[in-house]
Order: C-alpha cells, then structure tokens, then sequence
C-alpha cells in the first residue's frame, strides 16, 4: 500500500478531504490544483485591508466539521475560533420590517407564537421531524456511495424513508404546519443552499432546518477559509504535496486505466486517481469520448444549481443596524425562482443576500470600515457582461438602502464584480454554475452523475456535483467517500 500513489485533481473541500484521508492510511498523494490558492470555492481575495472569503459564508452542520477533523484526532477549534452568531441571520420582509431569528430555542418559539398564534407546537413537532430526518439523513444515507439502488434496499431505511416524507415537497411540508408567509420564507430558505425550488425539493430536506434552526449558524473567525488552511495543514501533516498553478488538461486511459495526466507543468502518473474538480469539465472535457460517464445531452438536461452575481465591496465607514448575514426577501420569491428555473433570464426583481463579517470579525475590514458580500442568484448559463453587472448594482444598492435606510453607495471604496465568466473561467465551472447541481427528487443519491467511473478501473469522481452534493459540509463528506471507495478499489 505505501507504495501506492493516488493523484487527486482539484484542491476544492472535496479534493483536500479525499487527499486527508488517503494520505493518513499511507497512501502517497499528490494535488494537482489549477489555481494559485487551494480551498476551490472557497477561496479568499484580500485587498487594501479587506479579506473577502470568496464563495461559502454560511457555517451549518458544525458536526460535520467535527467528524471529520475527528479522523485526525483533531477538532475544528484547534484550528479556527468558532463563534455561534445570535441572530443567525436577519430577514428584512420590506422597510421596517425586519425578523432576527435568534439561536434560543424558547426565543424562536415565542417569535413563531408573536407572528402566527399557535405556531410554536406546530413549530415543535416541525423541528422534531426535521431532527429525526437529519440524525437519519445524516447518519444513514449520506455515507452511501449510491453506486446503484441496491444500497438502499433495506426494509429498514425503506421504512425510514417514508417516514421521512420522501416523495412530499418541502414547499406542501411547511405549509402543513404553518400558514403565515413570512414563517413560510423563513423555513422555505435553507433548501435553497441545495440549488432548487422548494416545490422541487423533497420533504426529505427539512432536515435543513433543524441545520439552521436548531445546530445554528456559525462563523470561524478569519473566515471561511480559516477551514481550508485547517485541511492542508492536516494534507500536508501526513505528506501530501499540493502543486498549485498545474492545471489538469487531459486524464489519458489505456486498457480501462488511467495511464496519463498531461498538465501545464508536464505528466504525472498515478495507481489511482480522485478528480474533484467540475464532474462535467473532467467528464466532458479532459476525458476522451469513449471514456466518458455521460453525454453532452445528458449535461444539458441536468438542472444546475444557479449561478451568482457578487459584489465584494469595502467601505469607508460602518453600516449600522445590519447583522453578520442579511436576507432580503422584499420582493416576490416565486417570480425570481421562475426566472432562474422555469424561463431563465437576469430577473426583474431580484433577491438577494448581503454578508457583513465585518460585524464579528474585526479583521476582514480596516478599522471604522465594512467587509460587505452581495450576492444575487441567477439561471446558470445567461449572458454576462460588465454593463449587466453593474446594472445589477445599481438594482441591489438602491434596495439595500431603502429597505435599511443606511446611505451606501457613496461609501463604497473597494468593489470587484464576480458572476458566471468568472465561476467557468476560474473553476471550468459548468455553465457558470456556482454550487453544483439542484438537489431535486430526480437528482438525489443514485440518481445523481455517479461517483464510479464507468469505463476507467482507478478513477473516481468528487464533488458537489456528485453524492451527497452541494455545499461545504456535503464536499467534505464527499471527499471521505471517494477516499473510501478508492482504497476498497485499490484492494480488489
Ligand atoms: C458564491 C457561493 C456561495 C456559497 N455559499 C455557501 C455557504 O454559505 N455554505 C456552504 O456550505 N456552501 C456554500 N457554497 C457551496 C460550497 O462552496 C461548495 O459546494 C463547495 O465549496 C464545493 O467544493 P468542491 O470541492 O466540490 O468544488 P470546488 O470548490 O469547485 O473545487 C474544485 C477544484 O478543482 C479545481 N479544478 C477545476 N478544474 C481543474 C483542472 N482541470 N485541473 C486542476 N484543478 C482543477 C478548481 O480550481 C477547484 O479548486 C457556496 C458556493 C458559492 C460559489
């Protein structure tokens, strides 16, 4: 086994977690990383003082995060401050009208009680259900490689399944137990971290909520990127050697094996490769046909999680009355996700989000300043363009400081523009997708791109587009599948 070499491609939260694993079992790992930084998504941009984390902001499922620092008899915090945010996160419904959902349990309860009298029971039994689908959930299926059906053709997960509403939306399970839009956004908006409509989102996934609600929101001090440098340091402990700037530009097969991987900084040979970067940018586009899992069809009928438009943005003074993260939903939620699944294009009056770590963590902005994210969901695969950009500020700008009353725009003195070119140019990201592929009923578990590389014996995909899916904490378990899964492989 020492003697074994795997090669992993991309240095992405799924890669560094696969890289982790083998290389504490002995395994020999090498990271071959296009990018100057590792961390994938999750990268930083740092200027004039300013530290933006790049992509994720929402720290959810800390166990998560335990477990598998856990692996290597470590724990997060011997890495990285964490800190509980009280609120989560702030809701503005419209001027003046604001909901801070706090981190106590009675408090939220009597919030719930305040909006929609009796809510609180409803609110009880809701959590109680969701809690049972996420101990389930995240402790029976998602370790699952979901190689085929078979895994999960066991009468008692069966029967669990049903009892976790399988087949019901999340969009008719809310409004069992609750009647007052507002609650209904409020429980509605973490399916959206797994890229679809709550309509098109099973039951299943209110698991979610008792992430957000109940495991609550957090925050590493330093950022989210505090988590990446955490995992080289592990890497790195156990021997991996992390090449940034080598770029994979095509994994060559003979006899069913991978005999070669051409970069910009020349060959490498392996017994066994992990790719973790875009399924469909490996699958499709370092791959030759005959080797590939899927068709350019098959791609183009997958629903997409949606891209982004950002804006990290640095201020010249501080922003009063905003939180950590901030929601606004002022505007009609069913006519942006029509515009982003059902008849694609820039929306007319968009949602969006705007994270100020600068509220708990002093150092992502010079003192007296603020370190704002904007963040706007979008179709993945619209025309993009520096003009549509700024329109979009504009748009943004003038809502935030209506719905808050705090002056902005002439304090910006830092701003940089991030959307769909950006996402293809920097991660091959499909159709400038920014966190994989929706968790639809039709996309979940075996019905997801497979993680087995159907024509190649020592490859195997990672990754937010493969199982469990998108977001940080599923990249992370991802990786300790595919770690898993090669070394039963390697051992055929
Ligand atoms: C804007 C944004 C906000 C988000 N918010 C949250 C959040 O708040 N909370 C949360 O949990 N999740 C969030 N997510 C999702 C989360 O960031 C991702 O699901 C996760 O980081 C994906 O990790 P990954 O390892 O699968 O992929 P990636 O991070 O994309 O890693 C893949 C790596 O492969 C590299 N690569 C690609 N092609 C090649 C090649 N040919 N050769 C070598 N290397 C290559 C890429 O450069 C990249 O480093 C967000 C994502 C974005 C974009």
């Amino acid at each position: 086994m020492e003697n074994k070499h795997v090669i992993v491609i991309g240095a992405g939260f799924a890669g560094l977690a696969s890289a982790c694993v083998l290389a504490k079992e002995g395994y020999r790992v090498t990271v071959l990383e296009k990018n100057s930084q590792p961390g994938g998504r999750a990268r930083v941009w740092e200027k004039d003082g300013f530290k933006f984390d790049m992509g994720p902001s929402w720290y959810w499922m800390p166990d998560v995060f335990e477990n598998f620092f856990a692996l290597f008899g470590k724990n997060p915090t011997d890495f990285y401050e964490l800190k509980r945010l009280d609120p989560g996160y702030r809701i503005y419904y419209g001027k003046d009208d604001v909901l801070d959902v706090p981190a106590d349990m009675g408090e939220l309860a009597a919030l719930f009680e305040n909006i929609e009298p009796g809510s609180s029971k409803g609110l009880k039994l809701f959590l109680e259900q969701a809690a049972y689908k996420y101990k389930v959930g995240m402790g029976e299926y998602v370790f699952r490689p979901s190689h085929s059906i078979t895994e999960f053709i066991d009468f008692n997960l069966i029967r669990k399944s049903f009892s976790m509403q399988l087949l019901a939306s999340m969009s008719s399970h809310v409004r069992k137990h609750f009647k007052n839009p507002k609650l209904i956004k409020l429980l509605e908006f973490p399916v959206l971290f797994l890229g679809a409509r709550p309509k098109d989102t099973p039951a299943m996934y209110s698991m979610m909520n008792y992430a957000d609600l109940a495991l609550g929101t957090w925050y590493p001090i330093g950022g989210m990127n505090e988590i990446v440098k955490a995992m080289v340091s592990i890497a790195e402990s156990y021997g991996v050697e992390i090449k940034l700037d080598t770029t994979v530009t095509k994994i060559e097969v003979a006899d069913k094996r991978v005999s070669n991987i051409q970069t910009t900084r020349g060959n490498h040979t392996a017994d066994f490769v992990i790719t973790g970067a875009d399924y469909e940018h490996a699958d499709q586009h370092l791959l030759d046909k005959p080797h590939r899992n899927y068709t350019e069809k098959y791609w183009d009928t997958r629903t997409m999680s949606p891209s982004s438009l950002l804006f990290y943005i640095g201020t010249n003074k501080t922003i009063p009355g905003i939180k950590h993260h901030n929601l606004f939903f002022d505007e009609d939620f069913e006519q942006h996700a029509n515009e982003i699944y059902s008849d694609p294009q820039w929306p007319s009056k968009p949602l969006f989000y705007v994270c100020c770590t600068s509220k708990t963590d002093p150092g992502a902005a010079p003192e007296g300043c603020e370190n704002l994210f904007f963040l706007m969901p979008l179709a993945p695969g619209l025309e993009d363009g520096e003009a549509l950009r700024e329109k979009y500020f504009d748009i943004m700008i003038d809502r935030f400081e209506q719905v808050t009353g705090q002056p902005l725009r002439n304090s910006v003195i830092l701003k940089r523009s991030y959307a769909m070119e950006d996402f293809k140019a920097d991660y091959h990201s499909f159709k400038g997708n920014a966190y994989g592929l929706a968790n639809t009923l039709s996309q979940t578990a075996f019905f997801k791109p497979a993680m087995r590389a159907k024509h190649i014996k020592n490859m195997l995909y990672t990754g937010q587009l493969t199982v469990p899916g998108p977001g940080v904490p599923p990249a992370l378990i991802s990786g300790q599948i595919a770690a898993k899964e090669a070394m039963k492989m390697m051992e055929e």
